[in-house]
């Protein structure tokens, strides 16, 4: 266990601590930077097993930060869940690393929970709703969780253990917690790095039977500015809070709150899934699109082609993402248009 050696000698891991963490089940959802980030650390700690959700596939504006994906990944267009397990495993071949190019719903993440028994979720999503729908999970099944997210040279993070901590939801009407996303202001990859750091630490923490550890605290920074703040949000915890509270009704897994057709956070883009889960069989649709003078590129995971001025992306899953418009009727016009 040389590849660990370092880590062992850490005193509060320890040799013990090691093989905790080496038996440990952790749930990434995203790859984007904080996934890569998160991921190659927890790979390269020896976690045992890792589950990657990320609907996305790599484009060259994410070169800049996410630091699993190099250019040819680009050029294939490779979903990131791909990529990254490609990449982890050249890291780390012990490490069982699953992969899911998927959208995630309140659905698909509880069924998830239920069957694999994770020990920890990690939050290194874009979304907001996705968040309060990790938040819900992680309360109804008792399993912590890790938030986080930047944008510029800002960062955040707070470690919520159900039945304990204030969870998101408690948080939110005191702790401004978001809006701008990467895509509309920009980021640098230093404050990536800074809130993956918090991340990792408190994951490493809760993996290796560490949890009296754990910083409670919630911790905000901005690296440009130097400006660092760890607050105390113990008593936020509301007992009224519908995701933690006396009367728990986990309002984002009740209802369905996500629409069937959204526009990308802060993007010129257009994602659409259909209602049923579906397989698209890709090959037959390039086919078919070739008949009509279009020409797609294609990758096992996703096809791409150009008609009236937008970009289109397949996936075998049946989503859709037309780019170059936050226009809903014009995309499900395109979509019909193209695709059924
Ligand atoms: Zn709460």
């Amino acid at each position: 266990m040389d590849r660990y050696s370092r880590q062992t000698l850490f005193a509060p891991i320890g040799v013990d601590g090691q093989k905790s963490i080496g038996e440990k089940h952790v749930l990434l959802i995203g790859a984007g930077a904080l996934g890569t980030g998160n991921a190659e650390a927890l790979v390269r700690a020896g976690v045992g097993k890792i589950t990657i959700i990320d609907r996305d596939y790599v484009e060259w504006s994410n070169l800049q930060r996410q630091q699993l994906y190099c250019e040819k990944d680009a050029r294939e267009k490779l979903p990131k869940a791909v990529a990254a397990k490609q990449r982890l495993q050249l890291i780390n071949s012990e490490v069982e690393i699953n992969a899911h190019v998927a959208d995630v719903t309140a659905d698909m993440l509880e069924a998830l929970v239920k069957k694999e028994e994770f020990d920890l979720l990690l939050d290194a999503t874009d979304n907001f709703d996705i968040r309060m729908i990790i938040n819900d999970v992680s309360q109804k099944h008792g399993v912590p969780w890790i938030y986080g997210a930047c944008v510029g040279s800002y960062g955040i993070s707070f470690t919520v253990f159900p039945g304990e901590s204030p969870c998101l939801q408690c948080l939110l009407k005191t702790v401004p917690l978001g809006g701008a996303t990467c895509d509309t202001v920009g980021i640098i990859a230093p404050a990536v790095g800074m809130v993956v750091a918090h991340q990792v630490a408190e994951a490493l923490k809760i993996l290796s039977g560490n949890v009296k550890d754990c910083n409670r605290k919630l911790v905000s920074f901005d690296l440009w500015k130097g400006q660092y703040v760890s607050l105390n949000v113990a008593g936020l915890k509301n007992t009224e809070c519908l995701s933690c509270g006396e009367n728990k009704a986990y309002p984002y897994l009740s209802f369905e709150n996500q629409t069937k057709t959204a526009v990308l956070c802060g993007r010129d883009s257009v994602q659409i899934r259909p209602a049923e889960t579906m397989s698209r069989e890709l090959g037959v649709l390039k086919e078919l699109l070739a008949t009509q003078g279009i020409s797609a590129e294609s990758n096992p995971y996703l096809m791409s082609f150009h008609v009236e001025g937008h970009r289109l992306v397949a996936f075998q899953d049946g989503r859709v993402l037309v780019h170059g418009t936050k226009d809903i009727v014009r995309a499900k016009t395109l979509y019909h248009r193209y695709l059924g």
